[in-house]
């Protein structure tokens, strides 16, 4: 069954900005019959399960329903190593000793793009692999064997969007799935055909998208909404004053969160009425406490 669903980070209380995308993933899902999940991804922030609680009640208090429980990322290690196995099996994986300085300092083709990873690992023979082990001391990155430089995916607020896709990093070398990897998995695990998110994130979409291509899941839907800035033009940080539902207040971070989006609903629910995809603004918001 279709889904949509969002997916915070636990590194931090959420802040109007992220409360606001919450509940445009909500209206995406809802607004379209889908069933709406939560997700945590606390791969990374393993250790913050409390600020991964308090973001679910503070989903909670500003109205948002889900269908089923929360995920954890870090309750299903066994999902992420499964898919990697099956990259694995297929020859789609190669070791990578670099390290970032290396990436950096590494000669790139003429029209390779920027960021990209230079693949210098790629092709190393047994001996070469047993060399680079031994001079680094520490255990390899994974990286996904690509056959493309971009990849195209189609969103629903930006159109058409080519980004890079590099040999990108499937399992870190401290065993830890990559991002990239986790969340295509999971989204498929989920049943996730809708992905609602910050505009910070398009950048991503090409390699997650051509991901779940070589593991034959579906490409979701994207919508990458714009971000909340500050009054700098800066992303909004806990400096920018009262930012988080616990300064905010339930009452008054819905109605901000109403109006940037140009309506006048008091709640959730009202804003379901007054949503529409197509006319949502395409700038950031710029954030003034009142
Ligand atoms: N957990 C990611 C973040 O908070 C978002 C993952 C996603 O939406 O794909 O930045």
């Amino acid at each position: 069954m279709s889904a949509g669903r969002f997916a915070p980070s636990p590194s931090a209380d959420l802040h109007i900005g992220n409360l606001r995308t919450a509940v445009l993933a909500w209206l995406f899902a809802r607004s379209t019959g889908r069933r709406f999940l939560l997700r945590v991804d606390d791969l990374d922030d393993r250790t913050f399960t409390d600020i991964g609680h308090r973001q679910i009640a503070d989903l909670a208090a500003i109205g948002l329903t889900w269908d089923a429980e929360p995920e954890w990322q870090t309750q299903h290690p066994q999902r992420y190593a499964a898919a990697i196995e099956r990259l694995a099996e297929r020859g789609l994986l190669y070791e990578c000793y670099c390290s970032r300085k290396d990436i950096l300092q590494a000669p790139r083709a003429p029209h390779a793009p920027q960021g990209a990873y230079p693949g210098t690992c790629r092709d190393l023979t047994e001996a070469e692999r047993a060399a680079r082990r031994e001079q680094t001391g520490r255990p390899p990155a994974l990286r996904l064997r690509t056959d493309v430089i971009t990849y195209t995916v189609h969103d629903v607020l930006h159109g058409d969007y080519t980004g890079i896709v590099d040999d990108f990093v499937v399992r870190r070398g401290d065993g830890v799935p990559a991002y990239n990897l986790a969340v295509v998995v999971d989204d498929a695990a989920q049943g996730v055909d809708q992905v609602v998110r910050g505009d910070d994130l398009l950048p991503s979409s090409p390699r997650q998208a051509y991901l779940a291509k070589v593991l034959g899941y579906p490409e979701p839907i994207y919508a990458h909404v714009a971000l909340v800035l500050n009054e700098d033009g800066a992303r909004l940080a806990k400096r920018d004053g009262a930012v988080t539902l616990a300064e905010i207040g339930v009452e008054r971070a819905l109605r901000q969160i109403s109006e940037s989006l140009g309506w006048t609903a008091t709640d959730v629910n009202g804003m379901l009425a007054e949503f529409d995809a197509d006319r949502l603004p395409k700038r950031p918001w710029i954030y003034r406490p009142d």
